[in-house]
């Protein structure tokens, strides 16, 4: 015995569905694989950052030496010229320097302490930073190949489920094709809706029970109210 139009049009919504599922996840690969790929290059600016901060802390420790060895230049020529002071205030002028280079001394060597200090830290800490930016890597490429069979996975459910969805509509009489297929091209699969007791799922208005009589003995009924095609879902 042939299906009844309500018995296809159940087939037909469940497919239909399914088939709504599968596309919006397919749609959905593509910003999910942005996400990723945006994910990757924040964790490689982690990872760069890193090394840059212990490159710049270098740099600054070169920059503190530098001015260390000038200060040192500066106060051996103050000391040269204290023994050369012509007058008291000169000598006392010099001693002043002095005082304010050797200040600065202990200052730059104190400064360079420390960067040496937080550059230790920093190098302590890169196997770490180098361990992360492997793993997300490593993390990504999984991604990659798992994004890539689930989509397979997807299309070749999405190619069954099609076909079976054209049997299922190659089944359907010719007077209840065309009302379908303007139901259809109108609401996609929403144009169908199943009957809990006697309540259509689509807009939770109540049928007759002679419709719903209708409905089971296998005949092609809209919903009065949304103007759904209906099957019995019960
Ligand atoms: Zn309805």
């Amino acid at each position: 015995m042939a299906a009844t139009v309500p018995a296809l049009l159940r087939q037909a919504h469940r497919l239909r569905k399914h088939l709504r599922e599968l596309q919006s996840e397919i749609d959905l690969g593509p910003r999910v694989s942005k996400a990723q790929q945006s994910h990757l290059t924040a964790e490689e600016a982690v990872h760069k950052s890193a090394y840059d901060l212990a490159a710049k802390l270098k740099m600054k420790i070169r920059d503190e030496e530098g001015t260390l060895k000038q200060i040192n230049v500066q106060l051996a020529k103050y000391e040269k010229q204290l023994n050369e002071a012509g007058s008291p205030k000169e000598y006392e002028g010099k001693q002043s320097e002095i005082r304010q280079a050797k200040e600065k001394i202990d200052l730059t060597e104190e400064a360079i302490l420390t960067s040496m200090e937080e550059l230790e830290n920093r190098t302590a800490a890169l196997p770490a930073d180098d361990t992360r930016w492997a793993d997300s890597q490593s993390q990504f490429q999984q991604q990659q190949v798992d994004a890539k069979e689930r989509l397979e996975r997807i299309l070749e459910d999405q190619t069954l489920a099609k076909d079976e969805l054209a049997k299922v509509d190659a089944q359907l009489p010719a007077d209840a094709k065309g009302q379908y297929e303007r139901l259809i091209a109108r609401y996609g699969p929403d144009g169908l809706a199943g009957v809990h007791g006697r309540s259509c799922q689509q807009c939770r208005t109540a049928i007759t029970e002679q419709q719903k009589a209708e409905l089971i003995n296998g005949k092609f009924i809209c919903c009065p109210n949304c103007g759904r095609g209906l099957y019995a879902a019960d």
